[in-house]
């Protein structure tokens, strides 16, 4: 280990695309690079455009696969 724990800093996949990053807490399940994309999505799209952007379909408020 050459990183020196002083958080909840652990790696994780990342929810959107996968790949395994370096991530700060149990909240942070995004890469910084898809964070960064979604960031920008969430301040041009309403959330119903953001769903279909990430493939996934809303019924009666539940995500389906
Ligand atoms: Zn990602």
């Amino acid at each position: 280990m050459n990183k020196p724990i002083t958080t909840d800093t652990r790696n994780r996949s990342c929810l959107k695309c996968s790949q395994i990053f370096l991530s700060l807490g149990p909240a942070n399940r995004i890469c910084r690079i898809c964070r960064r994309e979604l960031d920008k999505l969430f301040r041009t799209y309403p959330e119903a455009i953001l769903a279909k952007e990430r493939g996934r379909k809303y019924h009666n408020g539940e995500v389906i696969e």
